[in-house]
């Protein structure tokens, strides 16, 4: 399958891990918007029209603990962060993700 994430995922793209557990991995986006931005996703690729379908009753909840993790591991519930899930067309990857952003003095400029 051509999917960036899964090509990540499975070490044909490099890329550099800062969290991992047997369903989930956190790495570093490559082109960062904030001092901290991270995309976490599932390592099985799941689509959109998956993810919402809530055939998997736990999967945005394990989802999110996971995500917690990478917000606890860069302090980011001591600076501020924001949390961006993109769908139905607004991501450019059709691998689900969610974007953690923040860092030490980082605001987000769009007043949201
Ligand atoms: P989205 O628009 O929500 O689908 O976000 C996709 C994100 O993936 C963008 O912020 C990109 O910067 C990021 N991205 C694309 N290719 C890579 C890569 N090879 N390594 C890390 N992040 C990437
Ligand atoms: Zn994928």
């Amino acid at each position: 399958m051509d999917c960036i994430f899964c090509k990540i995922i499975n070490g044909e793209i490099p890329s550099e891990v800062v969290l991992e557990s047997k369903d989930f991995i956190a790495i570093k986006n490559i082109h960062p918007k904030s001092p901290v931005h991270i995309l976490v996703m599932p390592k099985a690729h799941v689509e959109k029209t998956d993810s919402i379908s809530g055939k998997n009753e736990s999967f945005w909840s394990d989802f999110m603990l996971f995500a917690n993790g990478v917000i606890s591991k860069y302090d980011l519930d001591k600076f501020g962060y924001r949390i961006i899930n993109n769908g139905a067309g607004y991501q450019g990857v059709d691998h689900e993700h969610i974007h953690v952003m923040g860092g030490e003095n980082w605001r987000p400029s769009d007043g949201l």
